[in-house]
């Protein structure tokens, strides 16, 4: 199998409320779909996402693909592209040397020529993966906050992550006092400031949670990310509380972290040969893994594969309205599709809609 054509389309996807955090707000997604060819009749596709701001015009990015990429992989085997170890130098530190959408287009392929679905590819027993419900919520009201969660709590989930690090503490706990309200006593939470505090005021902000009866199961990007003596620290005193962290930081950052004894649950965002490389080298540091938030929820197949991961991120984004038969998720599990390859078929009329030159 070798490949012999492609196809960028470059999307526009207005989201239906505003996302955000402590730190940023978008009200649009704008996308790149790749499409891989092959001379047997095979077709592969991947995505990549750029927040809030437009990406370059079509004809740009098809010129950018054609001189950047295209030479590397035409006519070759997707199945050793994608198992291809470089070394990490020139821009690619501890990365991929393929953009994250080529990657996830090349193990669509390789599947599929398996004939089996991309999460036994990689290794993986069970479709079935543990998923919380993640609100994004820090530009939405009360009432908003409410109506998003309750959607969350009639589809079955039973964890939740908020957004915190709002400069008025009362904020915090009036949101977490909400979380409860609407998803029950024993629902599990999370949080995630976006690199808000200090250290210090990591402290005092989740023993001031805990002191009003919410126990976090983790705090997410409490501090700079590449503060990793803060992290130390945190991962230290915080004895009720996993310190996840990691998100905003590639491979190299993430050995650091595990070196620096600075994280409790690595959060993986990346390409799928880059997390399970990072995933590879948590476990030796006996750490967990979680996934966020992927496109298209197509992380689903890599969580399946890793035997660390404890849960993966669903934030029911407007992406899933390109898929056919969207990742399904029930019960508060996320289960990866028995067709073969990723199992997502793009909607062609969709596809249309969203698209820009
Ligand atoms: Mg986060």
């Amino acid at each position: 199998m070798k490949i012999t054509s492609f196809d960028l389309h470059r999307l526009h996807l207005p989201l239906r409320e505003p996302i955000g955090d402590s730190q940023v707000r978008f009200e649009a997604h704008w996308m790149t779909v790749v499409e891989l060819h092959t001379d047997d009749g095979h077709s592969g596709c991947g995505f990549q996402l750029q927040q809030g701001t437009p990406t370059p015009s079509l004809s740009d990015q098809k010129s950018q693909f054609e001189y950047g990429i295209w030479p590397s992989i035409s006519g070759h085997s997707p199945f050793g592209l994608a198992q291809r170890i470089t070394r990490p130098r020139g821009g690619n530190v501890g990365g991929g040397y393929l953009t994250v959408a080529v990657e996830t287009a090349l193990w669509d392929l390789i599947a599929k020529q398996n004939d089996q679905p991309l999460y036994q590819v990689l290794g993986g027993e069970s479709p079935a993966v543990p998923a919380y419900a993640s609100t994004l919520d820090f530009r939405l009201d009360d009432d908003q906050f409410r109506a998003k969660l309750q959607r969350f709590h009639d589809r079955g989930f039973r964890a939740v992550k908020t957004k915190v690090g709002h400069p008025d503490i009362s904020w915090d706990l009036k949101r977490l006092g909400i979380v409860k309200e609407v998803m029950g006593d024993d629902v599990r939470v999370m949080v995630d400031a976006n690199e808000a505090w200090t250290a210090k005021e990591t402290m005092i902000r989740i023993r001031t949670y805990e002191d009003a009866g919410h126990e976090i199961f983790w705090i997410e990007d409490p501090i700079t990310r590449d503060d990793y003596e803060g992290y130390r620290r945190l991962c230290a005193e915080l004895t009720r509380t996993r310190v996840n962290t990691g998100e905003y930081l590639g491979f190299s950052g993430k050995r650091r972290l595990l070196e620096h004894n600075a994280v409790d649950v690595i959060n993986l965002h990346d390409s799928i040969s880059t997390s399970r490389a990072a995933a590879w080298l948590a476990a030796d540091y006996g750490i967990p893994v979680a996934l966020g938030n992927t496109i298209l929820e197509l992380g689903v197949h890599l969580a399946a594969s890793l035997p660390e991961c404890l849960c993966l991120e669903f934030s029911d984004l407007i992406w899933n309205e390109l898929a056919v038969e969207p990742i399904q998720f029930q019960d508060g599990m996320a289960l990866a599709p028995d067709r073969p390859g990723h199992g997502i078929e793009l909607d062609r009329d969709k596809l249309a809609f969203y698209s820009k030159v």
